[in-house]
């Protein structure tokens, strides 16, 4: 995207991101937590906010909130408080969310993100709530404003809602998209949340503002909702930085408003502007007691996290000795990358061998098919026996993709595979030089060209071998035996 003006720009971006947790029952109550299903079939009183009913807080919702802090280099708050955050909205029928204000789990952490340099992101905090249910706007486009009327549906209703709030550190729509990968990479690692954007259970919102370089302080700050994928995070921000940048080129003043992401067009649109800037009335959740994680249950937690993205891609390089852009691809999503390192593992032999079968052909399969690495039929260890037929002559590199196509369509085992096609490469040393013997007496004249010094023709010949075989000559062989017969 092109600058608008020539004034050098400073852009400054802060995320606030949303991650329903993966727990087995919602936040306060014990009804299941599970995407979609028929309407209001999950609720209960608590969920559904009738009089009476009281909380109480899924202690694995928190256990996952620590994780989370703890792999964002947060401090755990050794005593933590709910609060009633009130507003009207006919999604949330108490007429108040259980969120948290000043004492949130954790706190005062960072993410380094791996875009080329590493940049260091100040994460603010890292507080627990529970999600909204659903309003479904019928009769329109699907927003509230050209509805016919709208519908409820409080089967989201009570879900265990993470926020992570980072400082205003990021300073492209780049940088924003490299952060967010991490943060769902590092929470897939956590299997805290099944972070699927599209399916809403991690939402980003991105504040953005743009200054004259020499300003001083921030630009006003322009909150953009509504992206539902890593790629509509940066459109949304790109199209945003370009806008603000227009107007103060052409000495408009810029609100602070909340603009909504259009999908299609590529633009955000005005939503709503600081007037309607809320007062949420905050006060601490009488139903409920501040709670105080021991330091040995956070001692624990903390012993336990996984191995998290960036010390598996720094393991990556070190082990495997794979180069950056490897690994960027093959650790973009956990499952590829625990792929990768078993069919590696089963190989035994250099891992680099793996990731040019992953990376080229079978990535390459999956694209066609346009399926994910998980509902494939092939095995991590049918890959790496497909690459050990190799290694030892059994079948070339090009029978090889024959062979995966045919585990990819079947998911047989390769050494039957390439049997039941009749693949095989021939790799007996007298039987080639049989053939070689035939070959250079049909061709007399190239051979005689390969004697005089043109051993560039020698290729000719390989191909003449490789014909009369079938193709199932191993070449390198038939050129190391044409070479020594006629050099
Ligand atoms: P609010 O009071 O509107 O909620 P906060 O100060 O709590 O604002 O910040 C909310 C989010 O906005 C944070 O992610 C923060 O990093 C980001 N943010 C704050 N100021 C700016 C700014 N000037 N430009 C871009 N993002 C900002
Ligand atoms: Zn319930
Ligand atoms: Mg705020």
């Amino acid at each position: 995207m092109s600058v608008s003006t020539t004034a050098p720009y400073i852009t400054t971006i802060g995320l606030e991101i949303h991650v329903e947790l993966n727990t087995n029952s919602k936040m306060f109550c014990g009804c299941k937590v599970a995407f979609g299903g028929k309407p209001n079939t999950r609720t209960c009183p608590v969920c559904l906010g009738l009089p009476g009913s009281l909380p109480v807080v899924n202690e694995r919702a928190v256990e996952h909130t620590i994780k989370i802090g703890l792999a964002l280099n947060c401090e755990i708050f050794r005593s933590s408080v709910f609060h009633r955050k009130n507003y009207f909205y006919p999604d949330m029928p108490k007429n108040y969310q259980i969120s948290q204000y000043e004492s949130p789990i954790a706190s005062a952490g960072s993410l380094d993100i791996p875009n080329g340099v590493t940049r260091r992101i100040g994460i603010t905090r890292v507080h627990l709530e529970e999600d909204t249910g659903k309003s479904i706007h019928a009769g329109g486009s699907g927003r509230i404003a050209d509805s016919d009327y709208s519908l409820e549906d409080f089967n989201r209703a009570g879900t265990p809602l993470v926020e992570i709030v980072t400082e205003p550190d990021i300073r492209s729509p780049e940088e924003a998209r490299a952060f967010v990968s991490e943060l769902r990479a590092i929470l897939e690692t956590l299997e805290v949340s099944d972070v699927r954007m599209e399916e809403g259970s991690l939402r980003v919102d991105a504040n953005v503002s743009v200054r004259e370089q020499g300003e001083s302080g921030h630009g006003a700050k322009v909150e953009v909702k509504n992206m539902n994928s890593i790629r509509s995070v940066g459109r949304a921000l790109e199209y945003e930085e370009e806008r603000q940048r227009r107007a103060l080129g052409a000495g408009d003043v810029l609100v602070q408003e909340t603009r909504h992401f259009d999908e299609r067009s590529g633009s955000t649109s005005p939503l709503r502007t600081k007037e309607y800037a809320f007062d949420y009335r905050y006060f601490p959740e009488p139903d409920l007691v501040p709670f105080e994680p021991s330091e040995r249950w956070v001692g624990n937690i903390r012993s336990s996290l996984p191995e998290l993205p960036a010390a598996r891609r720094a393991r990556f390089a070190s082990e495997y000795g794979i180069g950056a852009t490897d690994i960027g691809i093959l650790t973009a999503s956990t499952a590829v990358a625990d792929w990768f390192e078993q069919a590696a593992v089963a190989y035994g032999g250099d891992a680099k061998r793996i990731v040019n079968w992953v990376i080229a052909d079978l990535f390459g399969l999956l694209n066609e098919a346009g399926i994910e690495l998980s509902a494939s039929k092939i095995a991590p260890s049918g890959l790496a026996d497909l690459v050990k037929l190799i290694d030892t002559g059994a079948i070339s590199g090009k029978q090889a993709k024959l062979v995966l196509a045919e585990m990819f369509a079947s998911g047989g085992e390769p050494g039957a595979i390439a049997e039941a096609k009749g693949l095989r490469q021939e790799s007996d040393a007298s039987t080639i030089e049989t053939v070689v013997d035939e070959v250079i007496a049909a061709n007399p004249d190239a051979a005689a060209k390969i004697m005089a010094g043109g051993v560039n023709t020698i290729g000719f010949l390989v191909g003449q071998v490789m014909k009369k075989t079938k193709g199932q000559a191993n070449p390198a062989l038939a050129s190391e035996l044409l070479a020594h017969k006629l050099t």
